[in-house]
């Protein structure tokens, strides 16, 4: 009898349970990142449609979008956006019978003070509910020299696993740039785009007595989409990252690590599967989904161009209301972000595969 839960957003022992789930069975979870309710109600669709289980993702930016741009204040837009959104999850995930996980993207030091403020409301969200707000977020010190990165992992760690949730942190660089966090492919030292297993063993060292975490580690992986051939992708980092902690801690567990796989967007399904193969559970995927909502809605532009610039059509007097209502238009994006990610549960083996209880 394989793992089963009760649908919704999951987070402590259960986020653990489930992770464990996906590494035995060798399948990931796409992380989607989300901007509104129409990116998020997608997620959970396509997650329902391929029984499938889900990470919905909010970057900072994506956060702030979510509490509206017109907000004075943007630095409190980051964090209310964050838990509007973390909210809106918590209500209609158990509905769309699928277990979801709720986590944030990349924050360097920069964004500190933003997943402090989603912590304390985390807090007070766990106060009201017996819930921890996220069940995971992300710390990306990347940047820095490893032992500034892994002792602010460590002081964030505390807090999260006080609340019955889980770190994600970023070993070594993933090149490109999403949403103003990230290096430029051509200024890092080319070394950098590959961890060393020595890197993951010191952080496995110093954060696993503290609590649960995860690793993204990187093995010349890139954000968004570029031209191949830059940078070349070697999952066997990964591989050689997880033999370490297991040999040097004599563990029986193949793969030890809690993988995170970032830049994922237009790599080959083949390296994709190999990094499964070496313990990543996780899949970010934002570019790709960002491509699909945009293709779907240009579509629905093209075919009713004149209802997005009359009322009524010109040549044929007929109202052009039922076209413009955008309700129509941002259906074509959501729709064709559920296509998209109907793929990405392909490639990441998790169709079929949802834990929930029907
Ligand atoms: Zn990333």
């Amino acid at each position: 009898m394989g793992l089963q839960l009760k649908p919704g957003v999951v987070f402590g022992k259960e986020y653990e349970q489930l992770i464990e789930h996906c590494k035995a069975n060798k399948f990931a979870l796409p992380a989607v990142n989300v901007v509104g309710t129409n990116s998020i109600n997608s997620v959970m669709e396509a997650a329902a449609k391929n029984k499938s289980d889900v990470i919905i993702q909010l970057s900072n930016g994506g956060a702030g979008f979510f509490a509206g741009q017109g907000l004075a204040d943007k630095t409190a837009g980051m964090v209310l956006g964050g838990v509007s959104a973390a909210q809106h999850v918590h209500l209609l995930a158990e509905a769309y019978g699928v277990c979801v996980i709720l986590h944030t993207d990349h924050a360097n030091r920069k964004l500190l003070p933003w997943v402090s403020g989603l912590l304390d409301n985390g807090a007070t969200f766990k106060e009201q509910t017996g819930k921890p707000l996220f069940s995971s977020h992300m710390l990306d010190l990347s940047a820095e020299p490893l032992e500034d990165n892994l002792a602010e992992c460590e002081t964030f760690l505390k807090r999260t696993a006080a609340l019955g949730m889980s770190l994600e942190i970023e070993l070594g660089v993933t090149g490109g740039e999403e949403d103003g966090v990230g290096a430029d492919i051509d200024e890092v030292d080319n070394a950098k785009l590959y961890t060393q297993p020595d890197e993951v063993l010191a952080a496995y060292d110093r954060l696993q007595p503290i609590g649960h975490f995860s690793v993204a580690a990187a093995f010349g992986n890139v954000h968004g989409v570029y031209k191949p051939g830059n940078v070349k992708l070697r999952p066997e980092i990964l591989k050689d990252s997880q033999a370490k902690v297991r040999s040097t801690h004599n563990l029986s567990d193949e793969n030890p690590l809690h993988l995170v796989f970032h830049g994922g967007s237009g790599s080959e399904p083949e390296k994709i599967s190999e990094a499964i193969d070496y313990g990543v559970f996780k899949m970010n995927i934002d570019t790709d989904t960002q491509f699909a909502f945009a293709h779907g809605v240009g579509g629905y532009a093209d075919e009713h161009g004149n209802a997005f610039k009359y009322q009524i059509d010109p040549t044929t007097d007929e109202p052009l209301k039922k076209y413009y209502d955008p309700r129509k238009w941002l259906r074509e994006g959501e729709k064709s972000m559920v296509d998209r990610l109907t793929q990405a549960f392909e490639e990441l083996r998790s169709t079929g595969k949802s834990v929930a209880t029907a």
